[in-house]
């Protein structure tokens, strides 16, 4: 099987050498620390989570008292705008305001959707390539200068792989007095992220990925110093999130982490490996459209628009025969037959939206099957257009 689905969720690896890794540190815990970390007899088990906190930490140039472990990224998003929201309204009544984007994931705007969320919303347009139009978000800010501003961005987008400068926009959103969140999930692991650097003040990372087996697990940075009310309340992770932890899950994704090379030379491997099969699927079909920004891309992304009759479906289908794997829109939509919103936003009709995939690379792509996929890709197309 080749798995060029990794956004949906990380794929194994070619002979599963990491996730076997992994998955004995879990184990492992398992045997080890199976005890409740909350009871005073298993500070060996609080131990282990705390290693495992100042592990991921220091990944992200962060205190360890900054991490805040959740069950993956749908939750740290909506606890960091839920969270921040009824934090200032609780001081009373104030004008509060989210500026956001209409591509974030929907456990952003969906949550930003509910109701009984009291607060002004926002989006800040992007352009034709996915990236937030800066001049927008300025006059957002500058808009709402002096009232309490939440801007919540993603780092790079789950279907068309565009890398939003973050940098730029937390100088920015600081001058305006405003505090940034940022949904790291497709980018974590794939790039150097530094939370100081760029100037970050909230980011959620989901463990699924970047190892297959770490469904259910990941965590919310908050930075020191940034007030939000939790949404499960409890006794855990300092009273900002109630449950039992997910000693095992923590585990793995430290685990995880140290096993992840993001080193310039194998972020550029991949951007090489990403060029070279959209280049050639660009010498099989002349009207291939690349989606998404062609330099500020993820690594490992892949989103284009396939020539005239062949849709994204058909093409998904007719590959799985073959015993490959790809992505139409997001897969958190992919039960739904409507047309990716993040794809109509950047400008692309119904039409061209559902002919469109999504390809996204596993680390140890090689040449030979970027060759291969894209003759099986060639020999699909004839097939469904016969
Ligand atoms: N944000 C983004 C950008 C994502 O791609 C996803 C997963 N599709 C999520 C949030 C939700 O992550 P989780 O599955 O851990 O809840």
């Amino acid at each position: 099987m080749i798995y060029l689905d990794a956004a949906a969720t990380a794929g194994y690896s070619e002979n599963g050498d990491i996730e076997d890794a992994i998955i004995y540190s879990i184990t492992r815990a398992m045997k080890e620390y199976w005890q409740n970390p909350s009871s005073l007899y298993a500070n060996d088990v609080a131990d282990r989570i705390d290693w495992c906190r100042a592990n991921i930490a220091d990944f992200i140039g962060a205190n360890p008292k900054e991490i805040i472990f959740t069950s993956g990224a749908s939750e740290s998003n909506n606890m960091a705008l839920r969270g921040w929201v009824d934090e200032e309204l609780s001081g009373g009544f104030k004008t509060v305001n989210i500026i956001t984007t209409p591509i974030e994931h929907k456990s952003i705007l969906e949550s930003l959707k509910n109701k009984n969320l009291y607060a002004s919303i926002r989006y800040c347009d992007v352009d034709g390539f996915g990236s937030v139009d800066i001049n927008s978000l300025k006059s957002l800010l500058w808009l709402h200068e002096g009232e309490s501003i939440l801007v919540s961005i993603g780092m790079a987008n789950n279907e068309i792989g565009t890398i939003q400068d973050i940098k730029t926009i937390s100088d920015l959103v600081h001058q305006y007095g405003g505090i940034l969140h940022v949904d790291a999930t497709q980018a974590f692991g794939h790039i150097p992220i530094n939370v100081n650097w760029l100037g970050i003040d909230m980011m959620s990372v989901s463990g699924h990925k970047i190892s297959p087996v770490l469904k259910g697990v990941g965590f919310l940075y908050k930075r020191n110093g940034v007030e939000i009310q939790p949404l499960i309340y409890g006794n855990q992770e300092n009273g900002m999130r109630g449950g039992t932890e997910n000693t095992f899950g923590i585990v793995g994704l430290s685990k995880a982490i140290d096993l992840c090379d993001i080193s310039p030379s194998s972020v550029t491997d991949m951007c090489q490996k990403r060029d070279y099969f959209i280049n050639l699927l660009k010498t099989k079909f002349d009207k291939l459209k690349l989606n998404g920004h062609n330099i500020d891309r993820l690594p490992n992304n892949i989103n284009v628009t396939l020539p005239n009759n062949i849709t994204g479906e058909a093409l998904l289908y007719t590959l799985d025969m073959e015993d490959i794997s790809i992505g139409t829109g997001s897969a958190c939509n992919s039960s739904s037959i409507e047309p990716s919103y993040v794809l109509k936003t950047i400008g692309l009709t119904d039409e061209e939206a559902m002919r469109t995939i999504r390809i996204s690379l596993p680390d140890e792509i090689t040449y030979d099957d970027i060759n291969y996929v894209v003759d099986e890709i060639e020999k699909a197309v004839r097939i469904i257009e016969a």
